[in-house]
């Protein structure tokens, strides 16, 4: 593998383009090779070759060649905690290369991970894939762009001639809001919970900001959250999916679909016993990327649960369709005498509740859960109150007692990330 990423951006940009005027088979096609590709590369690595092995594949390449998907399928899927724990006979040739991107990540347990890729890799994953999305949601070059992240405040180092600013969300709202209106953008990135919170300090200053498109993402995104962030930044919410070890797995369309970047990811869903579901039922999201060869991600347990849909979306992109992303899978919260309830069935009781602008739900003890609330204003908190302990005993549980609380801000997690359930098993780790 030569060339730095640069050189990779000019020589895959128009390919990674084309990819997305492909015929449905022709993409399937396109990623059935490249997935033969990345296991024969992975067939190297002392890690993946274990897993082969165990999976009775050998060393049997011509398998690898007429059969990737019947090969990937046997292999049994492996989270962080396998990978980190491998060390090195994760990587190609078993040594991390000078010209190798990394992405870090932390888990609920705080230990680093690293991902690395190759230059051609991170040209794809972390520059073109997001192009072409971003592009077919109607983002320009020439776009002024703001990033809303989790970085410590620039204060007077920032450029304020700089097309694109990094804006830090580890500092007061009304901060953010005033660095957002100094900047201007077109476009601006980021949380949800942090999007709401700078929009809702926006109204309050009176500041219209002129931006025409709003990109969430590293959350679940809430119709409730979407429409508020949406009315206070007066602009188009388009919805993204990935995680930091994989990048962008899927992004939202105009016509309103989530695609998932089939030439790239391949992206599975399975049950609890590791088989895979039918389309549009809910289970652990499983990706294998197609493109890295530094590090193969080959069945990874990306630890979020979400559903593959059926079906065609009208706006003509040949990129399969994928549901919303209901949660992180560590978040399945165990009750008192062993029932396991997704935290998709309390964010559902909660929407039905009404007036509550955003929520966050605690398991305290098996039996009991806490649920702290930003209303919005003149809502009559008793009746909420009522009605949060209500629908929680009538469609979660029926002895659950829940402690109800409502504040003007809600705590966030590493990275400022927000988490909408807690379970209590999160609390016993931490
Ligand atoms: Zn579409």
């Amino acid at each position: 593998m030569i060339g730095s990423v640069g050189f990779w951006v000019a020589a895959d940009a128009w390919p990674s383009l084309r990819a997305a005027r492909l015929a449905p088979d022709e993409l399937r096609a396109l990623a059935r090779r490249r997935l033969a590709r990345v296991l024969r590369g992975a067939a190297e690595t002392v890690f993946n070759r274990r897993r082969f092995d165990a999976a009775g594949f050998g060393g049997d390449s011509r398998m690898l060649d007429s059969r990737p998907e019947q090969v990937l399928g046997a292999l049994a899927p492996a989270g962080k905690a396998e990978l980190r724990a491998a060390g090195r006979d994760v990587l190609a040739g078993g040594r991390v290369r000078p010209d190798w991107r990394w992405s870090s990540s932390s888990g609920s347990t705080g230990e680093p991970f690293r991902v690395y890729y190759d230059p051609r890799a991170w040209a794809t994953l972390k520059i073109l894939v997001k192009l072409r999305a971003r592009r077919a949601c109607g983002v320009r070059p020439s776009d002024r762009v703001a990033l809303l992240d989790a970085v410590p405040p620039a204060g007077a180092g920032s450029d304020p001639a700089a097309r694109v600013a990094r804006i830090s969300i580890l500092q007061p709202a009304a901060e953010v809001a005033a660095e957002l209106a100094a900047h201007c953008p077109d476009i601006v990135y980021g949380l949800p919970s942090a999007l709401l919170e700078a929009g809702q300090a926006l109204r309050a200053r009176g500041v219209r900001l002129g931006a025409r498109l709003v990109f969430t993402s590293g959350e679940l995104l809430r119709p409730a959250v979407r429409q508020a962030i949406a009315a206070a930044f007066d602009a188009r919410v388009f919805d993204v999916y990935g995680s930091s070890e994989t990048k962008e797995i899927a992004w939202e369309c105009p016509a309103g679909g989530m695609h998932v970047n089939a030439d790239v990811v391949r992206l599975e869903v399975l049950d609890d016993a590791g088989l895979p579901v039918a389309e549009g039922t809910e289970g652990n999201l499983v990706a294998t990327l197609l493109v890295n060869r530094a590090m193969p991600l080959i069945r990874y347990r990306i630890g979020d649960r979400g559903s593959l849909l059926a079906g065609r979306c009208g706006c003509g992109h040949p990129f399969p369709l994928m549901g919303v992303v209901t949660g992180r899978g560590a978040d399945v919260l165990v009750l008192a005498g062993g029932r396991r309830v997704s935290p998709y069935a309390l964010t559902c009781a909660m929407e039905q509740v009404g007036d509550v602008l955003r929520y966050q739900v605690t398991q305290l003890e098996p039996a009991r859960l806490r649920v702290r609330a930003i209303l919005d204003p003149g809502a009559d908190r008793n009746r909420i109150a009522g009605r949060i302990r209500s629908v929680m005993r009538g469609q979660v549980a029926h002895f659950l007692e829940t402690d109800v609380e409502f504040v003007d801000r809600l705590p966030t997690g590493p990275r400022a990330k927000f988490r909408v359930v807690e379970p209590l098993s999160l609390l016993e780790h931490a």
